[in-house]
């Protein structure tokens, strides 16, 4: 038998939901945090149009996608690196700059992902305890040990929905040594962009990275398309490590045309606020605990992890699939993302029922 090697061997791979409807029924997928609407039109066609150039390989610099983001954001290209997916970034980083002699560090209720990345680069992954679903940066600062490299926060939280102000994270960033890198993950971003400083500023230091996505307000998960900012010395490390050639050709020109329709995105966001205000309101009043959520899902703290499997699987017979979250550890909690109406009115309908017969 071939093995895979030690550290390979002993994990398990990153779990992503099994969608299975029962027979017969229409499978209703809030489980993934994709976009309630499909990609603007103009995305659409974009793609369509790049595929019909020939048969090319993509450009390896993403240099018009990368044109667009400077000019949007008011950043430098040169500091911009695409990534099939975020997750493809957060692999790279860890990669690069951590493994089997240090540590990364993350808030305990972070994307599970991150622990993932640090599986595969042999580095030990500690957790900081937080503060009502809220990250502590006392308790990350508390944390960190000599040999922490890396600090991963997602902002907001996913699967908290949980935000973290400028402030904080500046203060953050201050306490950490210098030659610790901070990453901070804003893929859920364009959803609070109106509460929000943006933080692109941080990485002129040197020793901080942000991460965003076409994924989620932009509608384009499918077609794989993160990005990031990075200082240039850090961008230079991980262009060793990652794929060349990795963002197709369609994801590059829809990712460019999707940032160029501003206005779609914010309609996306406005509709998706609108229904995850509303089905929050409706769950509180059916007396469960659901915090207030910066993102395009909602968190139901039920009373057990028992109540929350019971919870999963009542809404799986109806084909309903929420994304339990024991992998963050929240075993006692269920994660809702926001889809269209009706199937957010399914949802929550099936959700008040159960909290009437006490769940
Ligand atoms: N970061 C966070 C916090 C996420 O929730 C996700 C997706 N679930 C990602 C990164 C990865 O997104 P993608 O690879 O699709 O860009």
């Amino acid at each position: 038998m071939i093995r895979s090697v030690g550290h390979i061997s002993a994990m398990s791979p990153y779990a992503l939901a099994q969608l299975d409807a029962p027979k017969g029924m229409p499978l209703i997928s809030l489980s993934q945090n994709e976009s309630l609407r499909p990609p603007s039109p103009l995305a659409i066609d974009a793609a369509a149009k790049a595929l019909e150039a020939g048969n090319l390989y993509p450009d390896p610099d993403w240099g018009d996608l990368r044109a667009a983001l400077s000019r949007l954001h008011g950043i430098p290209a040169d500091g911009i690196l695409c990534g099939c997916g975020s997750m493809e970034l957060i692999s790279c980083i860890t990669q690069a700059f951590a493994d089997e002699h240090n540590s990364v560090l993350a808030p305990a209720h972070a994307y599970p992902f991150f622990r993932t990345a640090a599986q595969i680069a042999r580095a030990r992954y500690d957790d900081a305890p937080e503060e009502d679903k809220r990250v502590s940066v006392d308790a990350l600062l508390a944390a960190i040990r000599d040999d922490t490299r890396i600090v991963f926060v997602a902002n907001p939280g996913n699967p908290t929905g949980t935000r973290i102000p400028r402030a904080e994270l500046v203060r953050l960033r201050e306490g950490l040594p210098r030659d610790t890198l901070l990453v901070v993950d804003e893929a859920y971003a364009e959803f609070t962009d109106h509460v929000r400083e943006p933080v692109f500023d941080l990485v002129e230091r040197g020793d901080t990275v942000v991460l965003r996505t076409f994924s989620k307000a932009y509608g384009l998960a499918g077609m794989r398309v993160g990005w990031g900012l990075f200082p240039l010395e850090i961008a230079r490390e991980l262009r060793k490590v990652m794929n060349p050639n990795n963002i197709t050709i369609a994801g590059q020109a829809a990712a460019k045309a999707a940032l160029l329709d501003q206005g779609y995105m914010r309609e996306t966001c406005r509709e998706t606020a609108r229904l995850r205000d509303g089905l929050r309101q409706r769950l509180l009043q059916a007396g469960l605990n659901v915090p207030e959520s910066f993102t395009n899902f909602v968190l139901i703290h039920l009373e057990s992890p028992e109540a929350a499997h019971h919870a999963d699987h009542a809404l799986r017979a109806e084909g309903v699939f929420l994304r339990p979250q024991a992998g963050a550890g929240l075993a006692d909690c269920l994660r809702v993302t926001i889809s269209v109406a009706d199937q957010i009115e399914i949802a929550a309908s099936l959700l008040e029922r159960l909290a009437k017969e006490g769940l």
